[in-house]
């Protein structure tokens, strides 16, 4: 069986690296000459709406799905007349633009910060007087890992907002003041049997994640298992899909979904019985669903713009070490860690000594 990817990232390679003991064989639609997960798999460079690409990738594949949710929606329902294309057009078209998602989260009772609609710089004024300073103004799509926000925290920040991000639809949200984040993976089948992943906290640094560790025994479990169950059954999924949340006194605050396997559930590889890429390919591919249970404890870390001395990571005692293949940029997302261990105080320590060999360069 040959699955079909748009997009040729990290995530993608992952995916194929998870298909192959299955012996599923890929195929990564992507414009980019040498895109990471080329490695693993054919690639059609053209264009992600290239209608000749399209219908080779239909051609080929026995399913398609995707690896990042700004795809065009018309590329969407192409792929999807031809062949099963996982997730669904309105899955992708809802996790791309903030403002349709909360308000998703928002019909199905799931709690969320204050948020306005934003479409002018007065819009912005009145939103601001009612919801109150501190808040976060989004571009309502295209943005990821922190890119396309400003917090406004005086009363002087919010004059020239709506041109400063571009003058483009935005979303303003209430700026909560959390006690931890939190996300949990979560997978749906063909026949719409849900699975999850313990949920997995999570740290960012300058808007980008940099450490998530998976909780056994979180009390918001049960909560966001069932948030991500709503929003999966009404979306009818299929596949992994991640949801972001904060952690309040007053409990759970839905921050964000993605459509696709999420940086948050990378060290399901090696810590789970059955990992995210793998189970995104099993249900995408209409296969039975594989166990979510955590075999031990771990953490994962990012790699991001500059590489540590790999041989002294590998040296250390539950290290494994991913590497994506990509040139090291500022900002950039290159590879990951995964620390193992025995027990939580093992891991603290382990996690310590592998973070003060990161050189990470945050741009
Ligand atoms: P996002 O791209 O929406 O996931 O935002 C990136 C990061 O910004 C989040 O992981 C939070 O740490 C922070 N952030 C986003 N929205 C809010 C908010 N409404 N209040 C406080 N912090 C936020």
């Amino acid at each position: 069986m040959r699955i079909g990817i748009v997009g040729g990232g990290q995530l993608g390679r992952m995916l194929a690296q998870a298909g192959a003991p299955l012996d599923l064989r890929f195929t990564f639609l992507d414009p980019g000459s040498e895109p990471c997960a080329a490695a693993h798999g054919q690639h059609l460079q053209a264009d992600w709406q290239d209608p000749e690409a399209l219908n080779t990738l239909t051609d080929t594949c026995d399913a398609i799905t995707f690896e990042f949710e700004n795809v065009p929606a018309e590329a969407v329902e192409r792929l999807a007349e031809q062949r099963p294309a996982y997730p669904p057009a309105q899955a992708l078209a809802t996790a791309r633009d903030r403002w349709l998602e909360k308000s998703l989260f928002r019909s199905l009772d799931i709690d969320v910060p204050p948020i306005a609609r934003i479409d002018s710089q007065a819009d912005i004024d009145t939103a601001v007087s009612e919801i109150g300073l501190p808040v976060v103004i989004k571009t309502r799509t295209m943005g990821y890992d922190g890119k396309g926000q400003k917090v406004l925290r005086e009363s002087q920040d919010v004059a020239g907002t709506f041109d400063e991000l571009g003058g483009v639809p935005l979303i303003l949200e209430g700026f909560i003041d959390f006690d931890h984040e939190i996300s949990v993976i979560a997978v749906r089948s063909r026949d719409g049997e849900i699975r999850h992943w313990p949920v997995v906290r999570n740290e960012h640094r300058q808007g980008i994640l940099h450490c998530s560790v998976p909780q056994v025994s979180h009390p918001l479990q049960a909560q966001a298992e069932d948030y991500a169950s709503r929003v999966m059954n009404e979306l009818d999924y299929v596949g992994v899909m991640a949801f972001e949340f904060f952690v309040t006194a007053a409990g759970l605050l839905a921050n964000e979904i993605a459509p696709r396997v999420h940086n948050s559930g990378h060290w399901s590889i090696e810590g789970a019985v059955t990992s995210q890429f793998e189970n995104h390919v099993r249900a995408i591919a209409g296969l039975p669903l594989g166990e979510t249970a955590r075999l031990t404890p771990c953490a994962m870390l990012n790699v991001i713009g500059a590489f540590p001395d790999r041989d002294a990571v590998l040296a250390l005692p539950g290290t494994r070490w991913h590497d994506y293949g990509k040139a090291p940029r500022p900002g950039r997302k290159i590879g990951h860690i995964t620390v193992l261990a025995a027990d939580d105080e093992t891991l603290k320590t382990r996690i310590e000594a592998t973070e003060a060999l990161l050189v990470n360069d945050l741009g």
